[in-house]
């Protein structure tokens, strides 16, 4: 599995990766701080390992998505995550850079598919995913008025296009926690998310 994006080592080094893990931690402890939505009850550490596709080989051992546990109604809460977009097999940054040149049209489909090694058909899905389902999630409809995103845009070009940063990596990093409550079910319904920007990003 050999995506270009990662190859170069813009988003897929160990240094990355660890960074991601920590907002994942951070944002794991916040949702068991919250206990569990369903009955208050305590909440316990119940990770589960992933491998995910788009990261090197050496990082992709040992992957472990945060996961909780109700310890009185045993409902299992899944708090908001960096790494991984819901339940897709690639990671979130390959994710959402690969879908925004999916979604920006004038290439086909079929060499983006070719060089990042990602059958067209999934291709297909996650454009079809943020150009028609994405912009009716109520967390869109929530966000949008905050950032007054013109409505003929289609929202990852614009989230991509305006996320400060001054590499294409920190804007795909702030990116990811800007679009952490579409990931988690722990995110969802509890109001607004922290500001991208107030998350401190690795700048280069
Ligand atoms: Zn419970």
């Amino acid at each position: 599995m050999s995506h270009k994006l990662f190859r170069h080592s813009i988003l897929s080094t160990a240094r990355v990766w660890d960074f991601l893990k920590q907002v994942d931690a951070t944002e794991a402890q916040a949702c068991r701080a919250a206990r569990c939505p369903r009955c208050g009850g305590a909440l316990h550490s119940a990770t589960y390992p992933r491998k995910p596709h788009g990261l090197a080989a050496g990082l992709r051992d040992d992957v472990r998505r945060f996961s909780l546990c109700c310890s009185v109604c045993r409902r299992r809460v899944k708090p908001a995550s960096v790494r991984f977009f819901g339940r897709r097999f690639y990671v979130g940054a390959l994710f959402v850079v690969v879908s925004a040149l999916a979604v920006a049209g004038g290439v086909r489909l079929q060499t983006i598919a070719r060089r990042w090694g990602i059958p067209s058909s999934t291709l297909k899905r996650w454009r079809r995913w943020w150009l028609e389902a994405f912009p009716l999630t109520r967390q869109w409809q929530a966000k949008r008025s905050e950032l007054a995103a013109p409505p003929e845009e289609p929202p990852l070009r614009w989230l991509l296009r305006n996320m400060r940063g001054s590499s294409l990596r920190s804007r795909v990093l702030r990116s990811l926690v800007w679009l952490m409550p579409w990931t988690g079910l722990c995110a969802l319904g509890a109001g607004r998310a922290s500001p991208a920007e107030s998350v401190s990003v690795m700048h280069g």
